[in-house]
């Protein structure tokens, strides 16, 4: 047990449910009480936090693969901190942990639910993204659920962002013909081809995706890797080969839509080119975990896999980096850094 542990802690709530964009008017700053931890249980020091575009469907009231925020609660999600109390023997003051409950300062986080981290491995924020649910998102949707092969041609939407990066970058290290992503800014498509080895790339605020993929890609793509739905699904639909393949991974265009999204209109090209489009939950890899963790940490030991982080300083601007991470303000991993 430590000897003088905080008093109070910060921490969002959900108080209203968005209909659309979220506002700083849907969620609050409380502050509430810290006590020691109970057996089994550990008080953590967060130092990073994530943000994720899958928390804007939990800010919903409907049945998901993840439960709804409950509101007037403490919201959660990704978290590394340090351990300040231990009820647990399993855990030492001053161990660095990975765990669910992130949004607020201090967590008081079973001990079943805590995972030890290496600080002197990887930075701890990397826990969160090029080593932790991002990048294992990345590694399974290519390899399992794109079933991705040397000399594929891969494409990637949001290639700038978290998940997209690495994924373009795995696809290359592995042999891809051709790895094309797709991001919203000048900026961003100069990083994809100027340091992460992407063939090509493409500003889709420049022109309709579909015309712009099939300058990038004239021999057509084997593999789609969708992070963003919409036109983007239907651009690639366009340009794929015969038995190409898709790994859904997410749909962001349509997060704040209060309208149902029009694109794909294409959808019957699955049929003549034999296409399979699967969805992907990365909750459903964790068994790739020390393979996924294996060739990551060795491709970053190496210089061959690259990551960027935007981290924005300060618990009250937590919700501020959630609502960048959706204007596209973050270039790779969204992180909330507390003092
Ligand atoms: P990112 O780091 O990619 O951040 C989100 C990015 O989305 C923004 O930076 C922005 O970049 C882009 N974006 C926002 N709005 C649009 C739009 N209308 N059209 C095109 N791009 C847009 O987030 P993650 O890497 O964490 O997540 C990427 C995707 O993967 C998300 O859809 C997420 O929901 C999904 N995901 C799914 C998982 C699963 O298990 N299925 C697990 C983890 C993530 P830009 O400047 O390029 O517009």
């Amino acid at each position: 047990m430590s000897a003088s542990l905080p008093t109070s802690s910060r921490e969002w709530h959900l108080v209203a449910r968005p209909h659309g964009w979220p506002t700083n008017e849907d969620v609050a700053l409380r502050e509430t009480s810290v006590a020691a931890p109970a057996a089994g249980h550990v008080l953590v020091r967060n130092i990073h936090f994530s943000v994720d575009p899958y928390m804007r469907g939990r800010m919903n009231d409907v049945k998901s693969y993840t439960p709804p925020f409950e509101l007037d609660r403490p919201m959660d999600g990704g978290a590394v901190g340090e351990v300040i109390a231990s009820g647990d023997e399993r855990f030492a003051v001053g161990d660095h942990v990975l765990h669910g409950l992130g949004w607020r300062e201090y967590a008081d986080v079973p001990a079943e639910r805590a995972a030890k981290v290496d600080a002197s491995v990887a930075p701890l924020s990397a826990y969160l993204g090029v080593l932790g649910m991002t990048g294992l998102t990345a590694y399974a949707g290519l390899f399992e659920v794109a079933s991705f092969k040397e000399g594929d041609a891969v494409f990637v939407s949001g290639a700038a962002g978290a998940v997209g990066s690495q994924v373009g970058q795995m696809a290359r290290i592995k042999g891809a013909s051709r790895v094309i992503g797709s991001a919203g800014s000048d900026e961003k498509v100069k990083l994809l081809t100027e340091e992460y080895g992407f063939h090509a790339a493409f500003n889709y605020k420049d022109g309709p995706v579909t015309d712009q993929l099939r300058e990038a890609a004239p021999d057509g793509i084997d593999v789609y890797f969708d992070n963003v739905g919409g036109d983007h699904l239907e651009a690639a639909l366009a340009s794929f080969n015969t038995h190409g393949r898709a790994a859904i991974c997410g749909m962001i265009a349509q997060y704040n839509s209060t309208e149902p999204n029009p694109a794909p209109r294409n959808l019957a090209l699955v049929i003549g080119k034999r296409l399979r489009l699967e969805g992907l939950l990365v909750g459903d890899h964790t068994a790739l975990r020390p393979r996924f963790v294996e060739d990551v940490a060795g491709w970053l030991a190496s210089g061959e896999l690259k990551y960027r982080e935007t981290a924005v300083e300060g618990i009250e601007h937590g919700f501020d980096a959630f609502l960048g991470l959706l204007r596209g303000e973050n270039t790779g991993k969204m992180i909330v850094t507390l003092g």
